[in-house]
Protein backbone atom coordinates (compact mmCIF):
# COMPACT_ATOMS: atom_id res chain seq x y z
CA UNK A 1 0.00 0.00 0.00
CA UNK A 2 1.39 3.57 -0.90
CA UNK A 3 1.96 5.13 2.50
CA UNK A 4 1.17 9.66 1.15
CA UNK A 5 4.20 10.49 2.80
CA UNK A 6 6.66 8.17 0.68
CA UNK A 7 5.14 8.98 -2.95
CA UNK A 8 3.88 12.85 -2.55
CA UNK A 9 3.54 15.03 -5.65
CA UNK A 10 6.09 17.99 -5.82
CA UNK A 11 3.42 20.69 -5.36
CA UNK A 12 2.68 18.97 -1.98
CA UNK A 13 4.36 21.00 0.66
CA UNK A 14 4.67 19.93 4.05
CA UNK A 15 1.50 21.35 5.84
CA UNK A 16 -0.30 19.14 2.92
CA UNK A 17 1.54 16.28 3.62
CA UNK A 18 0.64 16.52 7.50
CA UNK A 19 -2.96 17.02 6.76
CA UNK A 20 -2.94 13.91 4.35
CA UNK A 21 -1.26 11.54 6.61
CA UNK A 22 -4.06 12.06 9.29
CA UNK A 23 -6.49 11.56 6.38
CA UNK A 24 -5.18 9.00 4.12
CA UNK A 25 -5.79 5.75 6.84
CA UNK A 26 -9.64 7.08 6.72
CA UNK A 27 -10.01 7.10 2.28
CA UNK A 28 -8.79 3.44 2.99
CA UNK A 29 -11.70 2.24 5.02
CA UNK A 30 -14.22 3.09 1.77
CA UNK A 31 -14.60 -0.77 -0.05
CA UNK A 32 -15.72 0.73 -2.95
CA UNK A 33 -19.37 -0.55 -2.94
CA UNK A 34 -21.31 1.88 -4.34
CA UNK A 35 -24.18 1.97 -1.34
CA UNK A 36 -23.76 6.15 -1.03
CA UNK A 37 -24.22 6.37 -4.75
CA UNK A 38 -28.22 6.66 -4.69
CA UNK A 39 -28.05 8.93 -1.99
CA UNK A 40 -25.94 11.40 -2.91
CA UNK A 41 -27.38 14.39 -5.13
CA UNK A 42 -24.75 15.35 -6.90
CA UNK A 43 -24.29 11.96 -8.56
CA UNK A 44 -28.28 11.54 -9.40
CA UNK A 45 -27.93 14.86 -10.83
CA UNK A 46 -24.72 14.35 -12.62
CA UNK A 47 -24.43 11.13 -12.69
CA UNK A 48 -20.57 11.01 -13.33
CA UNK A 49 -17.91 9.13 -10.76
CA UNK A 50 -16.07 11.88 -9.65
CA UNK A 51 -19.45 13.67 -8.77
CA UNK A 52 -19.81 10.77 -6.68
CA UNK A 53 -18.83 10.09 -2.73
CA UNK A 54 -16.37 7.35 -4.24
CA UNK A 55 -15.33 8.73 -6.56
CA UNK A 56 -14.10 11.61 -4.45
CA UNK A 57 -12.71 9.73 -1.82
CA UNK A 58 -10.40 7.89 -4.66
CA UNK A 59 -9.53 11.32 -5.93
CA UNK A 60 -8.74 12.63 -2.35
CA UNK A 61 -6.82 8.99 -2.01
CA UNK A 62 -4.83 9.49 -4.86
CA UNK A 63 -3.95 13.18 -4.48
CA UNK A 64 -2.29 12.02 -0.94
CA UNK A 65 -0.41 9.33 -2.45
CA UNK A 66 1.09 12.17 -4.46
CA UNK A 67 -0.60 10.59 -8.26
CA UNK A 68 -2.79 13.89 -9.55
CA UNK A 69 -1.96 17.02 -8.81
CA UNK A 70 -4.40 18.55 -6.19
CA UNK A 71 -5.79 21.97 -8.11
CA UNK A 72 -5.79 20.58 -11.55
CA UNK A 73 -7.31 17.11 -10.70
CA UNK A 74 -9.36 17.49 -7.17
CA UNK A 75 -10.35 20.72 -6.61
CA UNK A 76 -13.75 20.95 -9.40
CA UNK A 77 -15.07 17.29 -7.89
CA UNK A 78 -14.41 18.43 -4.36
CA UNK A 79 -15.68 21.87 -4.84
CA UNK A 80 -19.20 20.27 -6.43
CA UNK A 81 -19.87 17.92 -3.12
CA UNK A 82 -22.98 19.73 -1.05
CA UNK A 83 -21.34 18.38 2.11
CA UNK A 84 -24.89 17.03 3.16
CA UNK A 85 -23.21 13.95 4.31
CA UNK A 86 -25.86 11.41 3.16
CA UNK A 87 -23.45 9.59 2.37
CA UNK A 88 -22.03 8.89 5.42
CA UNK A 89 -25.55 7.75 6.63
CA UNK A 90 -25.82 5.17 3.63
CA UNK A 91 -22.46 3.75 4.39
CA UNK A 92 -22.22 0.59 5.91
CA UNK A 93 -18.63 0.57 6.68
CA UNK A 94 -18.93 4.25 8.63
CA UNK A 95 -16.46 5.91 6.31
CA UNK A 96 -15.47 9.46 7.40
CA UNK A 97 -16.46 11.27 4.68
CA UNK A 98 -17.15 14.65 6.41
CA UNK A 99 -13.14 14.43 7.77
CA UNK A 100 -12.27 13.48 4.22
CA UNK A 101 -13.93 16.30 2.51
CA UNK A 102 -12.65 18.87 5.09
CA UNK A 103 -9.26 17.85 5.01
CA UNK A 104 -9.23 18.00 1.13
CA UNK A 105 -10.91 21.38 1.40
CA UNK A 106 -8.06 22.55 3.53
CA UNK A 107 -5.56 20.71 1.47
CA UNK A 108 -7.14 22.75 -1.46
CA UNK A 109 -6.76 25.88 0.36
CA UNK A 110 -3.60 25.89 1.02
CA UNK A 111 -2.21 24.91 -2.40
CA UNK A 112 -4.91 27.54 -4.21
CA UNK A 113 -2.68 30.96 -5.63
CA UNK A 114 -3.55 33.99 -4.22
CA UNK A 115 -6.01 34.75 -6.45
CA UNK A 116 -8.34 32.01 -6.26
CA UNK A 117 -11.00 32.59 -3.60
CA UNK A 118 -9.71 35.63 -2.70
CA UNK A 119 -13.57 37.51 -2.43
CA UNK A 120 -14.17 34.43 -0.28
CA UNK A 121 -11.66 34.69 2.36
CA UNK A 122 -11.80 38.58 2.66
CA UNK A 123 -16.00 37.93 3.46
CA UNK A 124 -15.25 35.52 5.67
CA UNK A 125 -11.65 36.61 7.84
CA UNK A 126 -13.01 40.50 7.61
CA UNK A 127 -16.99 39.95 7.96
CA UNK A 128 -18.23 36.68 9.18
CA UNK A 129 -15.95 36.81 12.63
CA UNK A 130 -17.52 40.29 13.91
CA UNK A 131 -21.56 40.60 14.85
CA UNK A 132 -21.20 44.57 14.91
CA UNK A 133 -19.94 44.59 10.95
CA UNK A 134 -22.77 41.78 10.54
CA UNK A 135 -24.88 44.11 12.35
CA UNK A 136 -24.35 46.95 9.94
CA UNK A 137 -24.81 44.93 6.99
CA UNK A 138 -27.89 44.57 8.23
CA UNK A 139 -29.07 47.79 9.40
CA UNK A 140 -28.27 48.47 5.25
CA UNK A 141 -30.03 45.90 4.25
CA UNK A 142 -33.07 47.23 6.26
CA UNK A 143 -32.38 50.78 4.86
CA UNK A 144 -32.35 49.52 1.48
CA UNK A 145 -35.80 47.73 1.73
CA UNK A 146 -37.41 50.92 3.81
CA UNK A 147 -36.33 53.74 1.61
CA UNK A 148 -37.83 51.84 -1.34
CA UNK A 149 -34.58 51.64 -2.96
CA UNK A 150 -35.37 47.62 -3.66
CA UNK A 151 -38.77 48.29 -5.80
CA UNK A 152 -36.34 50.77 -7.80
CA UNK A 153 -33.67 47.45 -8.14
CA UNK A 154 -36.73 44.69 -8.84
CA UNK A 155 -38.15 46.95 -11.32
CA UNK A 156 -35.43 48.27 -13.68
CA UNK A 157 -33.26 44.47 -13.28
CA UNK A 158 -30.13 45.92 -12.65
CA UNK A 159 -29.19 43.25 -9.81
CA UNK A 160 -29.87 40.26 -12.83
CA UNK A 161 -27.82 42.05 -15.76
CA UNK A 162 -24.82 41.83 -12.65
CA UNK A 163 -25.55 38.54 -11.34
CA UNK A 164 -28.56 36.16 -11.99
CA UNK A 165 -27.97 34.25 -8.73
CA UNK A 166 -27.91 37.57 -6.53
CA UNK A 167 -31.12 38.48 -8.21
CA UNK A 168 -32.96 35.47 -7.60
CA UNK A 169 -31.61 35.28 -4.37
CA UNK A 170 -32.31 39.14 -4.06
CA UNK A 171 -36.26 38.22 -4.35
CA UNK A 172 -36.63 36.18 -1.59
CA UNK A 173 -34.73 38.17 0.92
CA UNK A 174 -36.96 38.60 4.35
CA UNK A 175 -38.04 42.05 5.60
CA UNK A 176 -35.61 42.36 8.47
CA UNK A 177 -36.06 43.69 11.94
CA UNK A 178 -35.44 47.62 12.62
CA UNK A 179 -31.86 48.24 14.34
CA UNK A 180 -33.36 49.17 17.24
CA UNK A 181 -35.77 45.79 17.51
CA UNK A 182 -32.21 43.94 16.67
CA UNK A 183 -30.27 45.58 19.41
CA UNK A 184 -33.05 45.27 22.71
CA UNK A 185 -32.62 41.84 23.92
CA UNK A 186 -31.37 41.33 27.74
CA UNK A 187 -28.93 38.86 28.90
CA UNK A 188 -31.19 37.24 30.43
CA UNK A 189 -35.07 35.75 29.66
CA UNK A 190 -37.28 34.41 32.69
CA UNK A 191 -39.31 31.42 31.88
CA UNK A 192 -42.74 31.41 31.63
CA UNK A 193 -44.78 29.36 34.23
CA UNK A 194 -42.47 27.07 36.22
CA UNK A 195 -38.70 27.26 34.83
CA UNK A 196 -37.83 23.87 33.81
CA UNK A 197 -34.10 24.60 32.99
CA UNK A 198 -31.60 27.22 32.12
CA UNK A 199 -30.76 27.24 28.53
CA UNK A 200 -27.91 29.74 26.59
CA UNK A 201 -29.29 30.93 23.16
CA UNK A 202 -26.81 30.35 19.91
CA UNK A 203 -28.35 33.22 17.96
CA UNK A 204 -25.47 33.09 14.60
CA UNK A 205 -23.91 35.33 12.57
CA UNK A 206 -25.91 35.88 9.68
CA UNK A 207 -29.33 34.74 11.58
CA UNK A 208 -28.91 37.33 14.05
CA UNK A 209 -28.42 40.40 11.64
CA UNK A 210 -30.49 39.22 8.53
CA UNK A 211 -33.14 36.71 10.02
CA UNK A 212 -33.46 38.34 13.39
CA UNK A 213 -37.35 37.92 13.90
CA UNK A 214 -36.70 33.47 13.91
CA UNK A 215 -34.42 34.54 17.01
CA UNK A 216 -36.62 36.58 18.51
CA UNK A 217 -39.16 33.65 18.49
CA UNK A 218 -37.12 30.99 19.07
CA UNK A 219 -36.33 32.90 22.79
CA UNK A 220 -39.95 33.37 23.22
CA UNK A 221 -40.57 29.74 22.21
CA UNK A 222 -38.32 28.60 24.91
CA UNK A 223 -39.92 30.28 27.37
CA UNK A 224 -43.27 28.90 26.95
CA UNK A 225 -41.55 25.38 27.33
CA UNK A 226 -40.36 26.98 30.61
CA UNK A 227 -36.89 27.63 30.18
CA UNK A 228 -34.57 30.26 31.20
CA UNK A 229 -32.74 31.65 28.34
CA UNK A 230 -29.37 33.25 28.49
CA UNK A 231 -27.98 35.00 25.85
CA UNK A 232 -23.97 34.92 26.08
CA UNK A 233 -23.07 38.53 24.73
CA UNK A 234 -19.20 37.32 23.92
CA UNK A 235 -20.38 34.59 21.28
CA UNK A 236 -19.99 34.58 17.79
CA UNK A 237 -19.79 33.03 13.97
CA UNK A 238 -19.53 29.41 14.64
CA UNK A 239 -16.91 28.53 12.26
CA UNK A 240 -19.03 26.39 10.14
CA UNK A 241 -18.42 27.92 6.47
CA UNK A 242 -14.87 28.40 7.54
CA UNK A 243 -14.57 24.61 8.12
CA UNK A 244 -15.96 23.88 5.36
CA UNK A 245 -13.91 26.04 2.78
CA UNK A 246 -10.58 24.84 4.29
CA UNK A 247 -10.69 27.50 6.79
CA UNK A 248 -9.75 25.26 10.00
CA UNK A 249 -7.60 27.80 11.84
CA UNK A 250 -10.56 30.09 11.80
CA UNK A 251 -12.62 27.72 12.63
CA UNK A 252 -10.86 26.64 15.23
CA UNK A 253 -10.62 29.85 16.85
CA UNK A 254 -13.86 30.54 16.69
CA UNK A 255 -14.73 28.17 17.98
CA UNK A 256 -12.77 28.59 20.79
CA UNK A 257 -14.33 31.90 21.31
CA UNK A 258 -17.67 29.99 21.29
CA UNK A 259 -16.95 27.73 23.96
CA UNK A 260 -15.28 30.39 26.14
CA UNK A 261 -18.35 32.65 25.46
CA UNK A 262 -20.86 29.75 27.00
CA UNK A 263 -19.27 28.43 29.51
CA UNK A 264 -19.77 31.72 31.40
CA UNK A 265 -23.44 30.96 31.12
CA UNK A 266 -23.47 28.37 33.66
CA UNK A 267 -26.40 26.56 31.25
CA UNK A 268 -28.19 22.85 31.04
CA UNK A 269 -27.90 23.61 27.41
CA UNK A 270 -26.45 25.52 24.40
CA UNK A 271 -29.68 25.65 21.94
CA UNK A 272 -29.52 26.82 17.74
CA UNK A 273 -32.40 26.59 15.49
CA UNK A 274 -30.21 26.44 12.32
CA UNK A 275 -28.59 22.94 11.59
CA UNK A 276 -25.47 23.83 9.57
CA UNK A 277 -23.85 25.94 12.64
CA UNK A 278 -25.79 23.42 14.82
CA UNK A 279 -24.39 20.53 13.36
CA UNK A 280 -20.70 22.15 13.61
CA UNK A 281 -21.20 22.98 17.03
CA UNK A 282 -22.09 19.46 17.71
CA UNK A 283 -18.28 18.51 16.04
CA UNK A 284 -16.21 20.91 17.62
CA UNK A 285 -14.28 18.59 19.38
CA UNK A 286 -13.23 17.48 16.05
CA UNK A 287 -11.22 20.34 15.68
CA UNK A 288 -9.45 19.99 18.64
CA UNK A 289 -8.68 16.49 18.26
CA UNK A 290 -4.80 17.34 18.58
CA UNK A 291 -5.34 19.85 21.37
CA UNK A 292 -5.78 18.14 24.64
CA UNK A 293 -6.32 21.91 26.67
CA UNK A 294 -9.02 22.38 24.66
CA UNK A 295 -10.08 19.38 23.49
CA UNK A 296 -12.21 18.33 26.75
CA UNK A 297 -13.58 21.57 26.66
CA UNK A 298 -15.10 21.21 23.26
CA UNK A 299 -16.77 17.97 24.09
CA UNK A 300 -18.35 19.99 27.49
CA UNK A 301 -19.72 22.36 24.79
CA UNK A 302 -21.11 19.50 22.42
CA UNK A 303 -22.58 17.58 25.30
CA UNK A 304 -24.91 20.31 25.64
CA UNK A 305 -25.70 21.67 22.24
CA UNK A 306 -29.07 21.24 21.02
CA UNK A 307 -31.34 22.09 18.30
CA UNK A 308 -34.29 24.13 19.28
CA UNK A 309 -37.04 21.02 18.48
CA UNK A 310 -34.70 18.83 20.84
CA UNK A 311 -35.34 21.35 23.37
CA UNK A 312 -39.33 21.99 22.74
CA UNK A 313 -40.67 18.06 22.15
CA UNK A 314 -38.28 17.55 25.53
CA UNK A 315 -39.68 20.49 27.72
CA UNK A 316 -42.93 20.45 25.94
CA UNK A 317 -46.66 20.87 25.11
CA UNK A 318 -46.15 24.34 23.60
CA UNK A 319 -49.13 26.00 24.33
CA UNK A 320 -51.06 26.40 21.16
CA UNK A 321 -53.94 28.48 20.88
CA UNK A 322 -54.69 28.81 16.99
CA UNK A 323 -55.86 26.68 14.29
CA UNK A 324 -53.73 26.58 11.15
CA UNK A 325 -55.49 24.63 8.55
CA UNK A 326 -52.76 24.32 5.88
CA UNK A 327 -51.60 21.25 4.25
CA UNK A 328 -47.45 21.28 5.94
CA UNK A 329 -44.66 19.60 4.64
CA UNK A 330 -41.09 19.35 6.16
CA UNK A 331 -37.69 19.30 4.18
CA UNK A 332 -35.24 17.70 6.21
CA UNK A 333 -31.83 20.14 6.82
CA UNK A 334 -28.97 17.48 5.87
CA UNK A 335 -26.80 18.76 8.59
CA UNK A 336 -29.58 18.70 11.20
CA UNK A 337 -30.85 15.14 10.04
CA UNK A 338 -27.24 13.50 8.84
CA UNK A 339 -25.01 14.87 11.45
CA UNK A 340 -27.06 15.97 14.25
CA UNK A 341 -29.49 12.80 13.55
CA UNK A 342 -32.74 14.94 14.45
CA UNK A 343 -35.28 13.94 11.93
CA UNK A 344 -38.73 13.12 14.27
CA UNK A 345 -38.85 16.03 16.37
CA UNK A 346 -39.04 18.80 14.30
CA UNK A 347 -42.29 16.28 12.23
CA UNK A 348 -43.48 15.41 16.04
CA UNK A 349 -43.86 19.34 16.84
CA UNK A 350 -45.35 19.67 12.86
CA UNK A 351 -47.73 17.35 13.25
CA UNK A 352 -48.94 18.58 16.40
CA UNK A 353 -50.37 21.82 15.37
CA UNK A 354 -54.19 22.44 15.52
CA UNK A 355 -56.01 22.02 12.49
CA UNK A 356 -53.02 21.09 9.99
CA UNK A 357 -52.80 18.25 7.65
CA UNK A 358 -48.64 17.09 7.49
CA UNK A 359 -47.52 15.16 4.42
CA UNK A 360 -44.16 13.88 3.65
CA UNK A 361 -42.88 14.70 0.04
CA UNK A 362 -40.52 12.56 -1.71
CA UNK A 363 -36.96 13.31 -1.89
CA UNK A 364 -37.33 15.03 1.67
CA UNK A 365 -34.23 13.69 2.92
CA UNK A 366 -32.13 15.04 0.17
CA UNK A 367 -29.94 18.20 0.20
CA UNK A 368 -31.71 21.00 -1.32
CA UNK A 369 -28.68 22.02 -2.86
CA UNK A 370 -28.33 24.81 -0.80
CA UNK A 371 -25.16 23.79 1.34
CA UNK A 372 -23.93 27.02 2.87
CA UNK A 373 -22.65 28.97 -0.28
CA UNK A 374 -22.56 26.36 -2.44
CA UNK A 375 -26.10 28.12 -4.81
CA UNK A 376 -23.99 31.03 -4.95
CA UNK A 377 -20.95 29.21 -6.23
CA UNK A 378 -22.33 26.90 -8.27
CA UNK A 379 -25.72 28.31 -9.18
CA UNK A 380 -26.56 26.36 -12.29
CA UNK A 381 -25.76 22.88 -10.81
CA UNK A 382 -27.61 23.46 -7.14
CA UNK A 383 -30.73 24.83 -9.13
CA UNK A 384 -31.44 21.48 -11.38
CA UNK A 385 -31.14 19.84 -7.82
CA UNK A 386 -33.79 21.95 -6.63
CA UNK A 387 -36.16 22.10 -9.33
CA UNK A 388 -36.65 18.71 -9.32
CA UNK A 389 -37.06 18.57 -5.90
CA UNK A 390 -39.94 21.15 -6.29
CA UNK A 391 -41.68 18.36 -8.79
CA UNK A 392 -41.90 16.21 -6.09
CA UNK A 393 -43.26 19.33 -3.75
CA UNK A 394 -46.16 19.82 -6.05
CA UNK A 395 -46.79 16.62 -6.26
CA UNK A 396 -47.50 16.55 -2.44
CA UNK A 397 -50.10 19.12 -2.89
CA UNK A 398 -48.38 20.98 0.25
CA UNK A 399 -48.96 24.71 0.93
CA UNK A 400 -46.49 25.51 3.42
CA UNK A 401 -43.06 24.20 3.47
CA UNK A 402 -41.15 24.11 6.55
CA UNK A 403 -37.33 24.22 7.14
CA UNK A 404 -34.70 24.05 10.41
CA UNK A 405 -31.82 26.03 8.58
CA UNK A 406 -31.93 29.84 6.89
CA UNK A 407 -29.77 28.46 4.08
CA UNK A 408 -32.22 25.56 3.40
CA UNK A 409 -35.43 28.23 3.60
CA UNK A 410 -34.18 31.15 0.99
CA UNK A 411 -33.44 28.03 -1.02
CA UNK A 412 -36.97 26.44 -0.86
CA UNK A 413 -38.38 30.40 -1.35
CA UNK A 414 -35.83 30.16 -4.84
CA UNK A 415 -37.48 26.71 -5.18
CA UNK A 416 -41.19 28.48 -4.90
CA UNK A 417 -40.35 31.27 -6.80
CA UNK A 418 -39.01 29.03 -10.25
CA UNK A 419 -41.93 26.74 -10.04
CA UNK A 420 -44.23 29.82 -10.01
CA UNK A 421 -46.19 28.82 -6.92
CA UNK A 422 -45.64 32.02 -4.58
CA UNK A 423 -49.47 32.89 -4.46
CA UNK A 424 -49.97 29.06 -3.44
CA UNK A 425 -47.39 28.27 -1.46
CA UNK A 426 -44.80 29.70 1.45
CA UNK A 427 -41.58 28.28 3.00
CA UNK A 428 -41.05 29.31 6.74
CA UNK A 429 -38.67 28.45 9.46
CA UNK A 430 -40.12 26.08 11.86
CA UNK A 431 -39.92 28.37 14.57
CA UNK A 432 -42.30 30.80 13.16
CA UNK A 433 -44.80 27.96 12.28
CA UNK A 434 -44.89 27.15 15.78
CA UNK A 435 -45.12 30.89 17.01
CA UNK A 436 -47.77 31.46 15.41
CA UNK A 437 -49.76 28.54 16.12
CA UNK A 438 -48.46 29.96 19.43
CA UNK A 439 -49.79 33.29 18.28
CA UNK A 440 -47.12 35.22 18.80
CA UNK A 441 -45.73 37.45 16.07
S1 LIG B 1 -21.67 15.06 1.07
FE1 LIG B 1 -23.56 14.93 -0.16
S2 LIG B 1 -22.98 15.76 -2.18
FE2 LIG B 1 -21.05 15.30 -1.08
S3 LIG B 1 -20.51 13.23 -1.73
FE3 LIG B 1 -21.71 13.00 0.18
S4 LIG B 1 -23.84 12.72 -0.49
FE4 LIG B 1 -22.68 13.53 -2.26
S1 LIG C 1 -18.08 5.50 1.09
FE1 LIG C 1 -19.00 3.71 2.08
S2 LIG C 1 -20.83 3.29 0.87
FE2 LIG C 1 -19.55 4.65 -0.38
S3 LIG C 1 -18.35 3.26 -1.66
FE3 LIG C 1 -17.10 3.70 0.17
S4 LIG C 1 -17.59 2.04 1.61
FE4 LIG C 1 -19.19 2.00 0.03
Amino acid sequence: MNRPAENVAACSSEPVRKLFQTTYDATNQCVQCGYCLPACPTYISMGKESASPRGRINLVKMAAEGKIDIQKHMSDPIDLCLGCRACETACPVGVPYGQIVEAAKEAMAKTASDKQGAMKKLVLTKLFPYPRRLQMVGNLVWAYQKLGIQKLVRTTKVIKAFSVPMAQFERVLPPLESPRKRTERGTVLPAKGTKKARVAFFAGCVMDAMMHKTNRLTIELLTLVGCEVVFPKEQNCCGALHAHQGMTEQARELAKANIAAFEQAKADFYVNNAGGCGAILREYDHLFAEDEKWLQRAKDFVSKSRDITEILVQFGPLPFIKSLPSVITYQDSCHLRNVQKVSKQPRQLLQSIPGATYVEFAGHDSCCASGGIYNLLHFDESMAILDAKMENVRQANAATIVTTNPGCLLQMQVGIERLGGTKEMRAVHIVEILAEACGIN
